[in-house]
């Protein structure tokens, strides 16, 4: 691994997160309108773009860019998307770069009808799909998957969910998506279910979301999770199911109750706060330690720490301030700040963690430069002890499922000890959950997940050479 990699603290060097996908169908809906509201829950999964496409009944309309919910839409814009029907994403890439093109919803016109398809995953047969469809003006496998259905509804007549069905099976990989014609609305979750999907009641409105915060917002009632697998579709105020795959194991990824999900979301039927707040509990049963107060690390940490201090009893304190409005600035920081980037996020109070031994708990660490400076600038507030707690097992291999991991190299803990982690982050002591003790808290069963990241058992094939860039360098 290349100490370079590790050693430069750049402004926004975390890894990325999974995208959000959302639809909604009804009538005399404001439907983008409520796709604004149901991004703006879901912003969480991914910063870089924003998109909305709506039907009228009879045209498709799509509006996206670059930047937040916020900062694409306004009153304006919205009102210039009329309509029952839309579906809408957030994004962060994970194949292809960050440019406009490669934002979504990925829109495909073909004569008789059109759709719009937003997509959560990343899929892993992008070289082969690529190939069989040829050249394309975008770069992303959300691109390939909705040529491949426009291509198949060209044939006049055919309906969205039959193309579908017949399309659908050639992809492999994570793909949660919501996609429409001009009348139906269609939710997919992969045969795996890598990604979450849910379903819920709007008065007579179907909302199809990434998260059940989504749902919450809207004040829309939780029908039900869609099932791995699973094909809902919407049309005329009727829901049908379809299964158009293979039947496959359940791989949730377990990264969601890490760190993904919202808090205040449920998956599997847990509460995504409370699970967290059992990983804190389990992790100070499983690495116990003295100290004098439990800091957690804003705001992914906070439930560990919180679960961590009750079983512990050692006190929680916000020792650890967080910019509420970081992520909403693309000034570049000055040379002389970016050895310190983290501070743009995170500041430490002397006040309350001079001369104490703490214990500093996190969800995950990743490629390790966040936790770094941020154990240094716990010394420098005055602790004198920085012990680091970490309710998730160490991240060793890259994400082909939608996370923006990179590749092996930038991951802290791949081929270290949990030792050597200690000592590169000047840690006096550092502990993860086991991963048996993580798949209890989450209340599901082990073989429910995907643990890829952390144990290195894929449950597919995955790309040998693929990269982030592979469709842009092939073009
Ligand atoms: P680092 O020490 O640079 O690996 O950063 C660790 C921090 O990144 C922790 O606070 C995690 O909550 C956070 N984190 C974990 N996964 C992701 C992700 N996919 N995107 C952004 N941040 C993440």
């Amino acid at each position: 691994m290349s100490e370079y990699a590790l050693e430069d603290p750049t402004f926004l060097d975390r890894p990325g997160e999974a995208c959000g996908v959302f639809g909604v169908s009804g009538d005399d809906i404001e439907a983008a309108r409520l796709t604004y509201f149901g991004l703006f829950a879901l912003q969480h999964r991914g910063q870089e773009s924003a998109g909305i496409s709506v039907s009228d009944g009879e045209n498709i309309t799509v509006y996206k860019d670059l930047g937040l919910v916020a900062q694409v839409f306004d009153e304006t814009v919205l009102a210039g998307l009329p309509g029952n029907l839309a579906i809408g994403h957030i994004r962060y890439s994970t194949t292809g770069s960050n440019s406009w093109e490669n934002s979504q919803p990925v829109f495909r016109h073909f004569g008789w009808n059109a759709i719009a398809l937003s997509h959560n995953g990343n899929l892993t047969n992008t070289a082969e799909l690529a190939q069989a469809t040829g050249p394309l003006a975008a770069t992303t496998d959300s691109e390939l998957m909705a040529e491949a259905i426009a291509r198949e509804m060209t044939e006049e007549g055919m309906s969205l969910p039959d193309a579908l069905s017949r399309t659908l099976p050639s992809f492999e990989g994570a793909f949660t998506l919501t996609v429409m014609d001009t009348t139906t609305l269609v939710g997919v979750r992969d045969p795996h279910g890598f990604r979450p999907l849910c379903l819920g009641r709007l008065d007579d409105s179907w909302v199809i979301a990434s998260e059940t915060a989504a749902l919450d917002i809207l004040g829309a009632e939780f029908v039900r999770q869609v099932a791995p697998g699973e094909m809902v579709i919407i049309n005329d105020g009727v829901l049908t199911s379809r299964f158009p795959f293979d039947p496959a194991e359940s791989r949730l990824c377990i990264f969601e109750f890490v760190y993904f999900a919202r808090p205040d979301s449920t998956l599997l039927g847990q509460t995504i706060h409370k699970a967290r707040q059992r990983m804190g509990r389990r992790l100070a049963i499983q690495a116990p330690i003295e100290a004098d107060i439990t800091v957690p690390v804003p705001e992914s940490g906070i439930p560990a720490a919180q679960g961590f201090s009750e079983a512990s009893g050692i006190p929680y304190v916000d020792g650890l301030v967080k910019n509420r409005y970081v992520g909403r600035t693309f000034i570049q920081p000055a040379q002389s700040m970016r050895e310190r980037g983290v501070r743009m996020k995170l500041n430490a109070m002397r006040g309350v963690i001079e001369g104490k031994r703490v214990v500093l708990v996190d969800d995950s660490i990743v490629r390790g430069s966040t936790t770094k400076q941020l154990v240094a600038m716990v010394r420098e507030a005055g602790a004198r002890e920085v012990h680091l707690r970490i309710s998730s097992p160490p991240y060793r291999w890259p994400c082909f499922y939608g996370m923006d991991t990179g590749d092996r190299s930038t991951l802290l803990a791949a081929g270290r000890s949990v030792d050597a982690i200690a000592e590169h982050l000047k840690a006096d002591s550092l502990a993860y959950l086991d991963l048996d003790h993580l798949i209890e808290a989450t209340g599901g069963d082990a073989d429910t997940f995907c643990t890829a990241c952390l144990s290195g058992n894929y449950p597919t094939d995955v790309p040998v050479t693929d990269g982030k860039f592979l469709l842009e360098r092939s073009k």
